[in-house]
């Protein structure tokens, strides 16, 4: 494995800048591309709504197949493999533009073995391909400190580098192909159920008549700390779900995870055991909201 911290824009060298197209921009596509830019990057986007593309100002290129074109580097930053695929593959997709020596970073949270197939459809174009999943919600990829874990060869790692560390603090080559979006996929089931714990621990709080502030300061001083917690506490408190991270998102990734446990043999009880309250949330119309809205789902107990 090996990684770095960020570097300051200012002391990469311009030469290792390939242009690069960014072709995805929700939330998190659209901060990172203005980290991208910032650190002076070139830029080419595209977007299904071009209208979220306007805001950025940036050349817009009309067609995924376009953008890819006039880049090097070509990053895809979308929902899941059905909506990478097409980006890449469909028609008017990244594929109809990409150069022969190109590569592709999908930084989308994806199956494993999603990823390594589409590795294995650009390589018979001669396309270089990196999963390279992100964790830090929308506030770190607004201020450019996501944690970046890229599966793939060494070299693509390399040349990608520069623009990871324009968007990352933490960017780490994790092995090979697959290996990026595992990874990631561990991690946010880890913080579904870490979520799903805080929210219940609440709930009991709640009944049990106790200083909602006290507890947190409590649990955030003690052995309950945790991110979700520090995160997702005043937001559950509040029943303020404004989507940072969306719901359906987050069932996306646990399902992924639990297909993945299951085949391997260990399986992952806790996150099977978390899947089913987020998939009631999503039924009763949370998962455009943020994932800290599973609360309304552990409150229906
Ligand atoms: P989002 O706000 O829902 O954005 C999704 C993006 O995908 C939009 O640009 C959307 O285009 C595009 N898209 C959807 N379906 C498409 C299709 N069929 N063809 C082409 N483009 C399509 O999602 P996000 O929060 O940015 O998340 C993006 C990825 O990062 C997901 O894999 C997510 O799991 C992962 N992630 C998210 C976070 C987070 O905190 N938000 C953190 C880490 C990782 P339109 O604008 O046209 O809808």
């Amino acid at each position: 494995m090996t990684g770095s911290g960020s570097r300051p824009p200012e002391e990469a060298d311009t030469a290792e800048r390939e242009r690069v197209a960014f072709l995805g921009l929700g939330i998190m596509g659209s901060r990172m591309a203005a980290n991208l830019r910032r650190a002076g990057f070139d830029v080419v986007v595209w977007n299904r709504t071009r209208a979220r593309a306007e805001e950025l100002g940036a050349p817009i290129a009309d067609t995924a197949a376009e953008a890819a074109a006039q880049a090097g580097l070509v990053i895809t930053m979308v929902v899941d493999a059905p909506q990478v695929e097409e980006v890449l593959f469909g028609r008017g997709g990244a594929a109809e533009g990409l150069a022969q020596g190109a590569l592709v970073a999908d930084m989308s949270t994806i199956a494993p073995s999603a990823s390594r197939s589409i590795g294995g459809r650009l390589a018979e174009r001669g396309v270089g391909f990196l999963d390279a999943p992100v964790t830090g919600s929308k506030p770190k990829a607004e201020d450019g400190t996501l944690t970046i874990m890229a599966g793939g060869e060494s070299a693509h790692f390399e040349r990608a580098r520069p623009a990871f560390e324009a968007m990352g603090t933490l960017v780490l080559h994790v092995g090979p192909q697959g290996h990026g979006s595992m990874i990631k996929l561990l991690n946010n089931t880890v913080a579904a159920v870490n979520t799903l714990a805080v929210a219940q621990a609440l709930i009991v709080g709640r009944a049990a008549g106790v200083n909602a502030e006290a507890l947190v300061r409590v649990m955030q001083a003690g052995s309950g700390a945790s991110a979700m917690l520090d995160l997702k506490a005043g937001p559950m408190l509040e029943h303020d779900f404004d989507p940072l991270f969306k719901l359906d998102h987050m069932l996306k990734d646990v399902r992924h995870c639990l297909t993945e446990a299951e085949a391997l043999g260990p399986g992952f009880g806790l996150g099977r055991a978390a899947e089913e309250l987020y998939a009631r949330a999503a039924a009763n119309g949370l998962g455009e909201r943020d994932f800290a809205a599973v609360i309304e789902a552990a409150e229906t107990m």
